[in-house]
């Protein structure tokens, strides 16, 4: 698995860890609750949008970020579910608030009016969940003074309170005090005529702890112990969890350090005795810890090895000793499952750190990968600096594409994000006067082949008995760019290639190799741009028939966006099973269709398409499919369709 991993270093996210967990946890719950997931911060540097996904399917009822932004990025990702911000929002908040459909924490009477007032203007109403502070004196509403507000809130009527909530300041270590705090929660709900639909204060520590409210809650907010991290020892003998983010590289160089030697900035290593050492490419700018500097153990082929010297931005050095079997290239578990020391719980005791911060801290910088049941299910292609808009390069904008087709093959929806980027890319990073087509409607017709004339027994006859005759019609808007342009039509993939790399080809056909390349075997019925009816010249040209367009006229027409229309005659292999159209260039609305005779009964539509939507709609009737886009929708280059029959 993990040879599919090219980074210098990564995190691995595993969900099967995460549903265990998850299963654990649901084992605490009384019988009327269900959970929150908890995925602020980039769910503590897991990935929102991937664990979303999960919890829900795992039966989440809500999320929960910690602001505006968050709830954002995870709408535009497609994320549908229910999500509360859980942090007092800002005024300049309540547009996006609202647009993206997030529910909202209110810890004052202002902000609600503000809220109320907008929706109002707006002719909407937003869902609110009531932070009550019971002694945290963090954000909410005070619980010995809050009735009276609380009495002015449900007055607004654009405001649907559908929570109420409290959230404990130290569930993990004091129950004392946590105890208190849920007293003084069940008072204010008690004192209010009927609770709202959601009533929580839980977070994953008073889960276990047992102060969930198991008579009264009907929700917890789960966090920490559902990334597999226990916050209190006593846990251990509660609930198995497993550390779901493991931070690994691989070793770059062995080395040796002499008795005496000194190692590393600022000389904080001395070697009592010869011994080697190890330089493994990781520093305090990918999140790993300065703190773990002589302190931090690292995991390579489960054997516990120790941080020699000071954590630098970009390496660090680990002690290998003087009989080790360990090569360049073996893979190192900074942190995570491989064994207990390499915990996160136990890397940040070491240095009375917080394991949440560690967490988030690695998870953002480096590249994920999701696994599930040993395989890559799938990649967080960018971290979020990526889409920061300057210095956008080809190749960047490769990478985005490509990661873009990676993650439109395993996740329900491509980023609108990503989809975004690669538009704004095209259209203002690059040259202003990029070429994309629009309206893009390609009509595609199988028929049966009869040679009237011939005798059954004819050759001919038989020969054609194997194939469709193939009818295509493709018309679509474009900048006409020259007085003319190419079809082409090859026998191999690879002399097709060519013609995929040159500018003023408009239509290219891949002839079934079984053909010679005649013009009985591929004609052009008709071709025309803006209602002319063009001349076509056929060259032969080093195994492709390449033919010419072009009329007189069309040179006053170069520079503006003309029809372009082209129709063709050819034949296609019956057992060839599939029938693919590509998308070649940037394209605005697609309408694609095969019309088939009644001998072709079952044929599946697969439909490949980077843009905005993966999933164009797919209507049939007896003899047609057709596959659709909105027309003002953009496909990406690369995409495509695939008949198979
Ligand atoms: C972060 C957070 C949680 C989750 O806490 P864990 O300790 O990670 O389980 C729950 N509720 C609120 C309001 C939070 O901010």
């Amino acid at each position: 698995m993990n040879s599919a991993i090219k980074e210098r270093s990564w995190v691995e996210i595993d969900l099967d860890s995460y549903r265990h967990n998850l299963t654990e946890l649901k084992r605490f719950f009384a019988p009327q609750q269900s959970f929150m997931q908890i995925v602020k911060a980039d769910a503590y540097g897991h990935g929102a949008f991937e664990i979303s996904k999960i919890a829900s399917k795992e039966g989440a009822c809500y999320l929960g970020v910690a602001n505006c932004e968050e709830g954002k990025l995870l709408r535009i990702q497609g994320i549908k579910m229910p999500i509360l911000v859980l942090s007092p929002s800002l005024t300049t908040e309540i547009e996006d608030l609202i647009l993206h459909d997030l529910s909202v924490a209110i810890s004052n009477f202002e902000f609600a009016n503000d809220l109320n007032r907008y929706a109002y203007d707006h002719k909407t109403k937003v869902k609110i969940h009531i932070k009550i502070d019971t002694g945290m004196h963090r954000s909410g509403l005070d619980y010995e003074s809050c009735l009276n507000d609380l009495n002015r809130i449900c007055k607004l009527a654009n405001l649907e309170i559908e929570g109420i909530f409290s959230h404990y300041a130290s569930s993990e270590s004091n129950t004392e005090f946590s105890e208190k705090q849920l007293g003084r929660f069940l008072k204010v709900i008690n004192a209010l005529p009927v609770p709202p639909k959601y009533v929580h204060v839980a977070n994953s520590s008073a889960l276990l702890g047992k102060y969930s409210g198991q008579e009264t809650m009907n929700l917890v907010r789960l966090g920490i112990l559902s990334y597999g991290v226990y916050t209190s020892p006593q846990q251990m003998l509660q609930i198995d969890l497993r550390p779901v983010m493991s931070f690994k590289s691989r070793i770059a160089h062995i080395k040796t350090l002499s008795k005496n030697e000194v190692l590393g900035y600022n000389l904080t290593y001395k070697a009592s005795k010869d011994t080697v050492y190890a330089i493994i490419p990781v520093g305090y700018a990918d999140g790993y810890d300065f703190l773990l500097g002589n302190r931090g153990k690292v995991c390579i082929k489960g054997k516990v090895l120790p941080v020699i010297g000071r954590i630098s931005m970009d390496m660090i050095t680990i002690e290998l000793g003087m009989d080790h079997n360990f090569e360049i290239g073996d893979e190192v578990t900074l942190l995570g499952n491989c064994h207990p020391e390499t915990r996160v719980e136990q890397l940040t005791a070491k240095y009375q750190g917080s394991a949440y911060e560690l967490l988030c801290q690695i998870g953002r910088r480096a590249k994920r990968f999701y696994i599930s049941e040993g395989s890559i299910v799938a990649s967080s292609p960018l971290s979020r600096r990526d889409f920061v808009s300057s210095d956008f390069t080809d190749s960047k904008l490769n990478l985005i594409i490509e990661s873009a087709i990676s993650q439109r093959l395993q996740s329900n929806e491509i980023g609108e994000l990503i989809y975004r980027e690669i538009l704004r890319s095209f259209f203002y990073n690059k040259d202003k006067d990029i070429h994309y087509r629009k309206n893009f409607v390609h009509s595609l017709k199988f028929s049966d082949v009869h040679l009237h004339e011939q005798h059954h027994c004819d050759p001919k006859t038989k020969f054609y008995e194997h194939y469709f005759r193939t009818n295509t019609e493709l018309t679509f808007e474009k900048v006409l760019q020259n007085d003319y342009f190419i079809v082409a039509c090859a026998n191999s993939d690879k002399v097709l290639n060519r013609y995929f790399q040159r500018k003023d080809v408009e239509y290219r056909w891949l002839m079934d190799s079984n053909f010679s390349l005649t013009d009985e075997q591929f004609t052009i019925t008709g071709v025309s741009v803006d209602g002319i009816d063009l001349n076509s010249v056929i060259n032969r040209k080093q195994g492709c028939l390449e033919i010419r367009c072009s009329h007189p006229l069309l040179k006053d027409l170069m520079g503006k966006q003309v029809k372009f229309s082209i129709s063709t005659q050819t034949f296609y292999p019956k057992t060839s099973h599939q029938l693919s159209v590509f998308i070649t260039e940037l394209t605005q609305g697609i309408r694609i269709s095969l019309i088939h005779p009644d001998s072709l009964e079952s044929i599946e539509v697969i439909p490949i398409f980077s843009g905005q939507n993966k999933y164009p709609k797919i209507s049939r009737t007896t003899n047609k499919i057709s596959i659709a886009t909105q027309a003002d929708e953009w496909i990406f280059p690369m995409s495509g369709i695939v008949f198979a029959y």
